[in-house]
C-alpha cells in the first residue's frame, strides 16, 4: 500500500520504519526544512527499546543507560532508590536510556524517505489526501497523522484539541561536571508541590528540570525579567547540584503540560493518528515517545485494519495518559520512599510492563535473541 505520513517526529519516523519493513511504500512529509534538532531529551523505557530493536534502529552508544533512580527529600536525605538493572534482567536485557531528542530522531530517520519543508495545510481523511501549503496535493491508500500535539490531521478528523493541565516544566541542559553527569543515576526531589529532577545524557551532559503548577500569566508561566531570580528563590535551597545549576544558568526552556481525552478509536476510513496527535499526555511519567513507538509497532502490523490498531492501542494508552496526568512524581512528597527499595523496584518494573503492549505480548524478549545493536555505554 502507498502510505503517506504527516510529521517526521518520533512517531512518524518510527511508523515509516515499521511500515517500510512490512513491505509498504511509505513517504513522510515534514514541515521543518530539515531534521528537527531542537527539543530536550527523553527517557525511553524497556518496552520502547524493544520496539526500536524490532525496527532495527541502531542504538549503539546512544544516550546514557539509566541504572538507578534516586529519590531524595528536599533536605537531601536519600528516601529510596529504584534499581533499573532488576527491570533490565526481567525484560531480557531491554534497558532504560536517557537520550537527546535530536539523537533519537536522527537514528530513527536513517534510511527513511522524508520530504522536508512540506507543511500540510489541508486533509481529506476519507480519501487519504493531503494538500500542501503551496496548494499541491497527493493521495495515498493510507494516511497517518503523526503531526504532534496541534495535529491538523486530528482536526480534519473532528478530534478534540488538547488542554492545559495546570502543570509546567522548566528545563535546561548542562555540561557542568557533577557526580551525576556521567554515571547512570537519575535523581528526583519532591516536596509534594513540585519536582526537581535530573538525568544524565552521557558525554558529560545532563538534563535538569522542575515540574510545578503554573497559570498563564503567573510568575512561573513564561520567562520574563527577573525570572531566573524567582527560580533561584523557589528552588535554590534544594540539595546540590540544583543550587549550583540554578546559579550558573542564564535561561531555561518552558513546556506547559497538556492533557487529552483518548477516544476508543480516533480515525476515519483510510486515515488514522499516531503519537501525540492521537494522545498527547503530561511528560510526568516520561511516556510520550515510548507510547508513540508502541503505536508504530502495532500499526506496522495492522495497516490493513486501522480501527483494530486504534482499539488495540486505546486501552493501554488511555491508562498511561491518565496516570501521567496525575503528576505523581511531583506530588509524592513525604510519601516517596515509604516502601523498601526492593519493593519500589518491583512495583516500578510492573508499572513499566503494564504501560507497554510490547512487554506484555507473550514471549517478548526472553525468547528473542539479545539486541545485537543495543550495545550501550
Ligand atoms: C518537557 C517534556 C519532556 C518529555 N519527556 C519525555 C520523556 O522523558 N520520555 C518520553 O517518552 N516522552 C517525553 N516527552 C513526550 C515526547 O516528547 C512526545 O510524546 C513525543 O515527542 C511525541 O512525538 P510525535 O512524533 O508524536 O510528535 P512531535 O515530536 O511533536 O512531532 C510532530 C512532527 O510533525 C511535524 N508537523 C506538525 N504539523 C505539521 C504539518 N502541518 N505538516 C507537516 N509536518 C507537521 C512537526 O514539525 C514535528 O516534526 C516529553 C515532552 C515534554 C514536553
Amino acid at each position: 500500500m502507498r502510505v503517506l505520513i504527516v510529521g517526521g517526529g518520533v512517531a512518524g519516523l518510527a511508523a515509516a520504519r515499521g511500515l517500510t519493513a512490512a513491505g509498504h511504500d511509505v513517504q513522510v512529509y515534514e514541515a521543518a526544512p530539515e531534521l528537527r534538532t531542537e527539543g530536550g531529551s527523553v527517557t525511553i523505557w524497556p518496552g520502547a527499546i524493544g520496539v526500536l530493536r524490532e525496527f532495527e534502529v541502531d542504538m549503539d552508544g546512544a544516550g546514557r543507560r539509566l541504572e538507578t533512580m534516586e529519590n531524595l527529600s528536599p533536605g537531601g536525605r536519600l528516601r529510596g532508590k529504584i534499581d533499573l538493572s532488576v527491570a533490565e534482567r526481567e525484560f531480557g536485557g531491554l534497558y532504560a536510556v536517557h537520550i537527546a531528542r535530536r539523537e533519537l530522531v536522527g537514528r530513527l530517520a536513517d534510511g527513511v524517505r522524508v520530504d522536508y519543508g512540506r507543511r500540510i495545510a489541508g486533509v481529506d481523511p476519507e480519501r487519504a489526501e493531503i494538500t500542501f501549503a503551496d496548494g499541491t496535493s497527493v493521495r495515498g491508500d493510507v494516511l497517518i497523522g503523526a503531526d504532534g500535539r496541534n495535529s491538523v490531521v486530528r482536526e480534519a478528523l473532528g478530534g478534540r484539541p488538547t488542554r492545559l493541565n495546570g502543570w509546567v516544566t522548566w528545563q535546561a541542559f548542562t555540561t557542568l561536571p557533577t557526580e551525576y553527569t556521567d554515571d547512570g543515576r537519575s535523581m528526583m526531589v519532591s516536596d509534594g508541590r513540585s519536582l526537581a529532577s535530573l538525568a544524565p545524557l552521557g558525554n558529560g551532559r545532563m538534563l535538569w528540570w522542575f515540574d510545578l503548577r503554573a497559570k498563564p500569566g503567573g510568575d512561573f508561566w513564561a520567562e520574563a525579567p527577573g525570572f531566573m531570580e524567582r527560580m533561584r528563590k523557589r528552588f535554590g535551597r534544594l540539595p546540590e547540584p540544583f543550587p549550583t545549576l540554578l546559579e550558573q544558568a542564564e535561561s531555561m526552556d518552558f513546556y506547559p503540560h497538556h492533557r487529552h481525552r483518548v477516544p476508543s478509536t480516533w480515525g476515519k476510513g483510510p486515515t488514522t493518528l499516531i503519537g501525540d496527535a492521537a494522545h498527547t499526555m503530561s511528560p510526568a511519567m516520561a511516556m510520550g515517545s515510548g507510547q508513540a513507538l508502541e503505536d508504530a509497532w502495532v500499526l506496522s502490523r495492522m495497516a490493513d485494519d486501522l480501527r483494530g490498531y486504534e482499539r488495540a492501542r486505546a486501552k493501554n494508552v488511555r491508562k498511561v495518559a491518565r496516570m501521567a496526568n496525575l503528576e505523581l512524581p511531583s506530588r509524592q512528597g513525604r510519601l516517596g520512599g515509604l516502601a523498601s527499595d526492593a519493593r519500589a523496584t518491583r512495583s516500578f518494573a510492573s508499572l513499566l510492563r503494564s504501560a507497554s503492549g510490547y512487554l506484555q505480548e507473550e514471549g517478548t524478549n526472553r525468547n528473542r535473541p539479545a539486541a545485537t545493536a543495543a550495545v550501550i555505554r
